[in-house]
């Protein structure tokens, strides 16, 4: 009997860390675990400081930035969000400032074309395009809602031109594939100067894109985030990250 209580008090205090956490979550319509309001964001980071969303220009030198979908320039033809930076969570925001790092030594610089994505711009996507081929469902959401995902390519510090890569970003054919092979050697060795450095700093390649890599989602803690960039840059302002 004795044993049992204790077992079941062991239960217990296992469970009170990630009910407390749950509750700052809120369920959306397909049953989706979200942050959708700057209290709630508040709270979450507080708890644990890893789940914080880093903005990466004060955070990675060199950093070119080219946010196609702020513009009509994208595959929506419209313009999905306004005034972004882009963020990623600590961790990965660590490991790519790792990957800055690496790329520099060789002449090279990142730009990112998206990465923490707020969710309701995938509502948006979804509503213009609605493929899985090309946009993420909202029922599922997708990395960069959870701000784990990133979508970027290299170039010259020396001449900021970009490398030649296989596609430009969002080109949805075969040829975006990673192991899509019928390129000049070149080409294909910048696909892979990016693909290395991403995976050497424990990103995840995305097998039909050549741009886009993950940070690992450990335990699925990292869940989906619907704070607009306003927000976020207020948050960041006050809390001075
Ligand atoms: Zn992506």
């Amino acid at each position: 009997m004795q044993k049992q209580i204790f077992i079941g008090l062991i239960i217990l205090l296992g469970t009170l860390p990630s009910n407390t956490i749950a509750q700052t979550y809120t369920k959306n319509k397909y049953g989706l675990e979200i942050i959708d309001n700057v209290e709630n964001y508040q709270l979450l980071i507080e708890k644990d400081s890893t789940l914080k969303l880093v903005p990466l220009d004060q955070y990675i030198d060199h950093l070119k930035i080219d946010f196609v979908y702020a513009t009509t320039k994208n595959f929506t033809h419209t313009i999905l969000y306004k005034n972004p930076k882009p963020y990623l969570r600590l961790p990965a925001a660590k490991a790519l400032r790792q990957v800055a790092i690496a790329l520099k030594k060789r002449g090279l610089g990142i730009v990112i074309f998206d990465a923490y994505r707020p969710y309701f711009v995938t509502e948006k996507m979804w509503k213009v395009v609605p493929d899985a081929r090309y946009a993420a469902n909202p029922k599922n959401g997708s990395g960069h809602n959870k701000g784990i995902s990133v979508d970027l390519s290299l170039y010259y510090l020396s001449t900021g031109k970009l490398l030649q890569m296989p596609t430009g970003f969002d080109n949805f054919t075969n040829k975006a594939s990673q192991d899509y092979m019928q390129l000049p050697a070149a080409v294909i060795e910048n696909r892979n100067i990016l693909k290395r450095v991403m995976e050497q700093h424990g990103f995840k390649i995305l097998s039909t894109e050549w741009w886009h890599f993950s940070f690992p989602n450990s335990n699925g803690k990292y869940h989906i985030i619907n704070l607009n960039f306003d927000e976020l840059a207020r948050i960041v302002k006050e809390n001075k990250n």
